[in-house]
């Protein structure tokens, strides 16, 4: 087994007979998938998705993979593969298409559909090649193959990569569901040709890996659905993922069964099932979708809406209803049904729209109370499945957090694979395959960046924290007139004080602290007043937590006197 090793540096050059693969993220995080292969100078690209932010990440609109190991190479990459239309695999893709216009995107119908709408809202028309299960394309020095898998939206692709160096198999996110809606199942005769041929390198999807056994169904969740339209007394409102393509055709299922209407609200629902529609893959019946006012006509046991926001994201429809800051009024009589799973890290956010939901009067039905949803990821009995089936070389375990990392990776160890051909690595961790083998040889820079109010990387981790620091602690600004001569105050600094819940009179006492700062520097021959400002912000955050135990951000202002 391989380890990271934190004095890893950056890599050396690939040798001509060599195939390297990046991760730059997906692995120790659920989103953010993206992987990048080299070979003989040329770079292909697998996914490119985002990471939503958590708590403590205020004002962060998404997180995108770090793209500097790209830089002053974009003319090598030879395309973007996407495995499948979910955003944790294509949200990225217009800032990737912000540093080259013309990289060729290449991905199956739903994919390119999904991915071209949300390009349209950027701006951006995109260079796209479409695939599907079985072609084979030519990408520079990649040969890709393509295979149909099984996941929580529809057209799912894995991808086998040929080059002359060896094969890599990348299953993107996929399970084994036997009885899919569109009775497309994971190609388990194409993995077993694939193994039969020699996979060098599988790359395989590890967000279920602890979960013993297998994944249900998606059928399964039918007669949940149906007991909530069966029983609902008033409106019914679905709250699901904007691509979750067959949940939502349940629902609709559903509904034409009751005899009830149904309206998309939310703009990403509204698209994605229109997209969806047109292509063939929802089947909705004439008649049974109306538009979100002319339910307004319609008695409360006759409505159904779907919308987003099952995760709790603040500007979705469902946080604002569970707000009552939406023009749909959620309360007594209507039935919540959350039809999606929880993707960790979102908890508390979705527990705060239960309980707002509850307190109007609603009734929720979510995971917790019923078995309203089934996980688009294989569990370990599936990748055991593949292991055995594949019987690959080198396993390189992909999206997921280090323990679900770890877990799939005990599971290819436990069907009889060599520890040293199992490669557990983070993101920014180089993985080489030489001659067959795979080693750990170097790291490059992975780490996030942030989209914040539409700008993407304005705001690092040091400002991310000083946010963090003015939204727990508060912030004190300290105006201090400094004598240009001789490094003194020149009159008692004045404190603005906010959100600290205390007098600001309370600074006044961390003035020598301040002037024994200001006669260290003048000591020193210090003067120049950022310096100074630096050393004056040190003295007051050290005072108040000596003092007071309490950590404002502290922003100091210097003018010469
Ligand atoms: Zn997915």
């Amino acid at each position: 087994m391989s380890h990271p090793h934190p004095e890893l540096k950056a890599p050396p050059t690939l040798p001509r007979n060599g195939l390297r693969v990046v991760a730059l993220g997906g692995l120790g995080e659920v989103g953010r998938n993206m992987a990048v292969l080299e070979h003989r100078g040329k770079l292909l690209i697998i996914d490119c998705g985002v990471l939503f932010p958590e708590e403590h990440q205020p004002g962060v609109d998404v997180i995108l993979p770090d793209f500097s190991f790209l830089q002053g190479r974009w003319q090598d990459v030879v395309g973007v593969v996407l495995t499948h239309g979910h955003e944790d695999h294509i949200g990225g893709v217009p800032y990737l298409l912000r540093e080259r216009g013309d990289i060729p995107v290449v991905g199956s119908r739903l994919t390119l559909a999904f991915i071209s709408a949300k390009l349209k809202e950027h701006r951006i028309k995109p260079r796209t090649t479409q695939v599907a299960e079985g072609d084979r394309l030519n990408l520079g020095p990649f040969d890709c193959e393509f295979v149909a898998v099984n996941h929580s939206i529809p057209d799912g692709l894995a991808v086998m990569v040929r080059t002359s160096a060896g094969s890599v198999l990348h299953t993107g996110d996929f399970k084994m569901d036997q009885f899919p809606l569109d009775d497309r199942i994971t190609d388990l005769r194409a993995f077993a040709r694939l193994g039969e041929e020699g996979v060098d390198l599988f790359m395989v999807d590890s967000t279920n890996a602890e979960v013993p056994g297998f994944t249900t169904a998606e059928k399964d969740l039918g007669p949940a659905i149906d007991t909530v339209f069966r029983t609902a007394p008033g409106r019914i409102v679905v709250s699901s993922f904007a691509s979750h393509v067959h949940r939502i055709q349940q629902v609709l299922d559903a509904a034409a069964a009751h005899k009830r209407k149904v309206a998309f609200v939310g703009r990403s629902m509204v698209r994605n099932m229109k997209i969806a529609q047109d292509l063939g893959y929802l089947k909705v019946p004439r008649g049974l979708v109306v538009d979100a006012k002319a339910l307004d006509d319609l008695p409360p046991t006759k409505v159904t809406l779907v919308c987003t926001g099952s995760q709790g994201e603040p500007m979705a429809a469902l946080s604002r209803m569970a707000n009552r800051d939406h023009q749909i009024h959620v309360g007594e009589g209507d039935t919540v049904l959350l039809a999606s799973s929880l993707i960790p890290g979102n908890e508390n956010a979705v527990s705060r729209i239960i309980n707002g939901l509850t307190r109007w009067g609603a009734k929720v039905v979510h995971q917790g109370n019923a078995k309203v949803h089934v996980s688009g990821h294989a569990s370990a009995g599936e990748l055991v499945y593949c292991y055995n089936i594949i019987q690959p070389r080198n396993v390189m375990p992909v999206h997921g957090e280090w323990r679900h990392l770890r877990a799939n990776a005990d599971l290819a160890i436990a069907t009889g694979m060599h520890p040293d051909n199992v490669v557990v690595v983070d993101d920014g961790m180089v993985v080489d395959l030489v001659d067959g083998r795979v080693k750990v040889t170097g790291k490059v820079r992975a780490g996030y960046v942030y989209v914040s109010a539409g700008a993407v990387g304005d705001v690092t981790e040091d400002e991310l924290r000083d946010r963090l620091t003015l939204s727990q602690q508060g912030t004190v600004t300290v105006v201090a007139l400094v004598d240009a001569d001789s490094g003194k105050l020149t009159e008692p600094p004045d404190f603005l004080a906010r959100g600290l819940g205390t007098d600001e009179k309370m600074f006044d006492a961390a003035i020598p602290a301040i002037e024994k700062a200001l006669a260290d520097a003048a000591s020193q021959g210090i003067g120049d007043p950022h310096e100074l400002e630096q050393r004056i912000a040190r003295a007051v955050s050290q005072w108040a937590f000596r003092k007071h135990r309490r950590n404002p951000l502290v922003v100091p202002v210097v003018i010469e006197a």
